[in-house]
């Protein structure tokens, strides 16, 4: 038994120090990664159910790495976060996805609107703010194309500088939305504090359909509180016809998910909209 035991530490320790080096060549990797393009804008698009056209298409980060192939954001986010890297990787991103977003307008006269996702560090970073509302000037954006989806639990949000930025910021025409609503504790609270333009109704909810009634029943709930509201909703992670009419019948018009389309590199992006455009 002893002997089994220490096995397993070995394999333990072994595991961790993979996880560990991985974690520090990522990091490291990440400032050449900026500075050879490897980071990358793809783009997802929300469906506006009731037009057949897009409400929002929403910028999820890429990196191609030539060793390691596709990292997921949900990995390297943090680690930009954490080694201080990540002003510089998201300010580089939005300037791609705004360009994006310009050539679209002008070539197929897109009207909606462009959805970045920031973590609470982000918006407190010096100058970010300032530097998106520059950018907005730069780009000549009309007011309300610009949205942050605030991505993390909203107790983050909740301190009074993060609270005055995101204030000026909506004043100066850019949108606020909730990520992953309902998943975190203190969402409620918020919504009725400041004056929220949209919230996406987390995955796990519309899972939910015609799989728990008990699931449906929140879910339900949530749909009727944003109608209450007025705020604009998107339910997320929209995977299967039934799932779309169950979510139509309840009045939830806008919709995101594999079932409409993937998120797509800059160019695919560009030509799924030129379709939609022709139709
Ligand atoms: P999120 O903002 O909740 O984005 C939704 C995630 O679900 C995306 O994964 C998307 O590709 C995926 N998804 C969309 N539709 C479906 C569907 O129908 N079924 C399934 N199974 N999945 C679907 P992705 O792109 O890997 O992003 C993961 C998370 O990483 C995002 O979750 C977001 O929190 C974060 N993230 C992505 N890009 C950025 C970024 O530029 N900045 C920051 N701070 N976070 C980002
Ligand atoms: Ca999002
Ligand atoms: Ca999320
Ligand atoms: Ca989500």
């Amino acid at each position: 038994a002893k002997k089994m035991k220490n096995t397993n530490w070995v394999y333990y320790q072994e595991a961790m120090s993979t996880e560990w080096n991985r974690r520090l060549r990522l990091e490291k990797d990440l400032l050449q990664a900026m500075q050879r393009d490897e980071l990358m804008p793809y783009f997802q698009p929300e469906i506006d159910t009731v037009i057949q056209g897009v409400l929002s298409m929403e910028l999820l980060a890429r990196w191609e790495h030539p060793e390691l192939g596709f990292i997921s954001p949900l990995e390297f986010i943090p680690i930009a976060e954490d080694s201080g890297q990540l002003k510089e990787l998201m300010q580089g991103l939005i300037r791609k996805a705004v360009q994006e977003l310009v050539s679209w307008q002008e070539k197929v006269q897109y009207q909606g609107m462009l959805s970045v996702n920031v973590t609470s560090q982000l918006i407190s970073e010096d100058s970010f703010c300032e530097n998106l509302l520059r950018l907005k000037e730069e780009f000549h954006l009309a007011d309300g194309i610009l949205e942050l989806e605030l991505t993390e639990n909203m107790q983050l949000f909740e301190t009074p500088l993060i609270q005055q930025k995101l204030r000026i910021l909506q004043e100066n025409g850019i949108r606020i939305a909730i990520d992953d609503f309902g998943s975190g504790y203190s969402n409620f609270s918020y919504i009725s504090d400041f004056p929220i333009d949209k919230i996406k109704i987390d995955k796990s909810f519309t899972d939910y359909i015609e799989v728990s009634k008990r699931g449906e029943a929140v879910l339900d709930s949530l749909i009727l509180l944003s109608l209450r509201l007025g705020i604009d909703l998107v339910a997320e992670g929209v995977e299967t016809e039934a799932q779309v009419s169950y979510l139509q019948k309840r009045e939830c018009m806008f919709m995101q998910g594999y079932y409409f389309a993937r998120p797509m590199p800059a160019r695919e992006a560009g030509d799924y909209l030129e379709s939609l455009f022709k139709n």
